[in-house]
């Protein structure tokens, strides 16, 4: 943050030292539209603006946002669950052939 310091509006520079002396963290990541600090779901134009490299504070929480790009994992329960296959073991038969052979 600090090294930003030069970047960043006076405003901002004013709500985020106020926050920190409050013991808050000042920024929260955006997640899936969603505020990491206080799952509120963001406007969808909120998170346009912050992709575009502009600010923006949640409304609810008043951090400042910033959007963390998804990974390929997303959260999302897949509708199928597959249990994970157990190796099967095939059942060892007993050589009865040995035995038979014995005979005479
Ligand atoms: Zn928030």
């Amino acid at each position: 943050m600090e090294s930003l310091r030069g970047n960043v509006p006076t405003g901002v520079l004013i709500a985020h030292d106020q926050m920190k002396s409050k013991g808050k963290r000042s920024v929260a990541e955006v997640r899936n539209g969603v505020c990491s600090g206080c799952h509120l779901t963001q406007a969808v134009g909120n998170v346009h603006g912050l992709k575009s490299g502009s600010l923006h504070r949640c409304g609810n929480c008043g951090r400042f946002l910033y959007v963390v790009e998804e990974d390929e994992q997303e959260n999302k329960p897949s509708p199928a669950r597959r249990e994970p296959t157990k190796p099967r073991r095939k059942p060892r038969e007993e050589s009865s052939a040995t035995q038979g052979a014995k005979a005479r």
